[in-house]
């Protein structure tokens, strides 16, 4: 009771609460949620947290937030609210790393799946079992333990199993391994009726694919299987500086050709590439390419003049160092390295401990919250552009681009289609290929381009490519002829699987894609 903030008229026993303190539900719905037994703890302060996520734009503060002890808790406060009469809606909140608003609910109830850890390999170390608010970084910790890895990574790994399985999990893996939803046993999901299901590919498969990619739509991930490899103990990491975009980009591909002529074992299994500007600035320009103690030799770079941006490849090629020598990948690398049509010699290689390369941006992230430069707004937009539209699209899109306001990085990298099942409700372009362009802008305080001035630049962007063909991921739609689009030939699968599973559509609402039924 004391979690509940209740305060009591007279006497003891529900009956005599006469104001549940915080509460602003109906007074009903107030109470009966007082009076469910939980295992966790459902509170009616302390919520501003849950209005709150990394984006910084947008803002919707719960009545309630449930911190379950237990996946019983998740299926019983989803039964209720499904069978009780109210419009009260449910999110659930990984660690809110979306950027807009998401995993907000406006006067609902947000399930704080971050009380939900724990990994688990299996005995045969086949595959670690994980809870859905358990961070990547801490699946990775468990498996790393028993000498094994997942296969597909996120680039952040400070991230909850149930929200990025919920949208897609993609990094410079994803074009070998699939996203981490390819690369999903099974999961145990709460639907919104309250039902508590495990499902994968051949036990109910239907709910299992709805879910991958089903943008919380359809059930709260409350386990997953997620399989696994022997880990690499190092890797081989590499920067290779491009003056133009063409190069750069028919490298990217001829990279990941080497896969498709299954030649992916010599080959990198992390490809990814970013654009930098072409200035000495340590945060975006080129200077921001080499490792520590290396340096560019701007007498070989084009003037500013020639070229206001430059590319570079991001490449990573792992290895055990009981079973392989570092100088025997150094040469494998330089065989690969040698047919790329970088700036010559504007390569940098280092070797670092595999867990370094997969945490490396959380390393970014400590400095960026030493220095104020986290907690901020975060106009984030990531477009899914087909392979045959990226000359367009750089010439459209990032070449018209003010480079003085570029204020985070651009990420550029090639995906195979077929590593991802058309079944899922991830969306992807109608192409075999396609580029992950990544605009993770930010907004200093009173210094650089305005929040305005990077969602106009986001939305023009995104005009651009839609008639390219392109696909958003991590989709912002608002409309629902503009998410019929997003989802096109999955769209009456989509609607289904909601009447289905989330009939009161009561499940992540800020999706903005459903509107809650009685
Ligand atoms: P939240 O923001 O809490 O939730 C996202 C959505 O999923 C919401 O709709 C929510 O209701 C729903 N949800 C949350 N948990 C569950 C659950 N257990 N079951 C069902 N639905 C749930 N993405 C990539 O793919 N690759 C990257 O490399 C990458 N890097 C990132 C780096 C940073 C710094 C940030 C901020 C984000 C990055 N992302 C990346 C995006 C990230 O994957 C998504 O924002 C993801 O949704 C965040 O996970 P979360 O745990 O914070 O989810």
């Amino acid at each position: 009771i004391a979690t509940l903030g209740l305060s009591h008229a007279s006497g003891p026993g529900p009956a005599a609460i006469s104001t549940i303190d915080g509460c602003t539900l109906a007074a009903s719905d107030c109470m009966a949620l007082a009076a469910l037994e939980l295992d966790g703890s459902l509170t009616f302060r302390d919520t501003s947290f849950a209005a709150v996520d990394f984006g910084h734009i947008v803002s919707a503060r719960p009545a309630a937030v449930l911190h379950p002890g237990s996946t019983r808790d998740i299926a019983k406060l989803v039964r209720f609210v499904y069978a009780s009469s109210s419009n009260v809606s449910i999110a659930a909140r990984g660690v809110g790393h979306s950027a807009n608003g998401q995993a907000q609910v406006l006067n609902g109830i947000v399930i704080d799946m971050s009380d939900l850890r724990g990994s688990r390999v299996s005995a045969r170390g086949a595959f670690v079992e994980a809870a859905g608010g358990e961070l990547w970084i801490d699946v990775l910790r468990a498996s790393l333990a028993k000498g094994l890895a997942p296969r597909s990574f996120l680039d952040y790994l400070h991230l909850s199993v149930g929200g990025t399985l919920s949208n897609g999990g993609i990094s410079g893996q994803t074009y070998f391994w699939g996203p981490q939803i390819s690369n999903v046993l099974q999961l145990e999901v709460v639907t919104g009726t309250g039902e508590l299901v495990t499902c994968s590919r051949r036990t109910r498969s239907d709910l299992f694919f709805a879910v991958l990619g089903g943008l919380g739509q359809f059930g709260i991930i409350t386990k997953a299987r997620i399989n696994l490899q022997p880990s690499a103990t190092h890797v081989h990491h590499v920067h290779a500086l491009y003056a133009d975009f063409a190069s750069f980009q028919r490298d990217q591909l001829r990279l990941i050709s080497l896969q498709q002529q299954r030649k992916a074992i010599a080959s990198f299994e992390y490809i990814e590439g970013h654009l930098v500007t072409n200035s000495d600035s340590l945060v975006n320009g080129f200077s921001s390419v080499p490792f520590e103690g290396q340096t560019v030799n701007v007498n070989l770079l084009p003037s500013p003049g020639n070229a206001s941006v430059l590319y570079y490849l991001e490449l990573a090629k792992s290895y055990n160092i009981a079973l392989e020598s570092p100088a025997s990948v150094h040469e494998q690398v330089s065989q690969l390295l040698a047919p790329l049509a970088f700036i010559p010699s504007q390569v940098f290689t280092r070797d670092e401990p595999f867990v370094d390369f997969l945490d490396r941006v959380h390393t970014g992230e400590l400095t960026l919250r030493a220095a104020g430069l986290w907690e901020i707004q975060h106009p984030w937009s990531t477009l899914f552009v087909p392979a045959s539209a990226m000359a367009t699209f750089e010439r459209t899109v990032l070449r018209t681009v003010d480079v003085s306001t570029f204020n985070g990085p651009v990420n550029i990298f090639p995906v195979n289609r077929n590593k991802w099942d058309p079944q899922m409700s991830a969306v992807t372009p109608d192409e075999d290929i396609f580029f992950t362009v990544s605009f993770l802008n930010s907004v200093g305080a009173g210094q650089g381009p305005t929040l305005k001035a990077l969602v106009d630049r986001n939305s023009q962007a995104w005009q651009a490519c839609e008639r390219l063909g392109c696909k958003q991921f991590f989709p912002t739609h608002t409309s629902r002829a503009d998410w019929e689009a997003h989802f096109g030939a999955k769209w009456a699968k989509f609607v289904l699987n909601k009447r289905r599973f989330d009939p009161k559509a009561m499940l992540s609402p800020k999706q903005n894609i459903f509107t809650r039924g009685q």
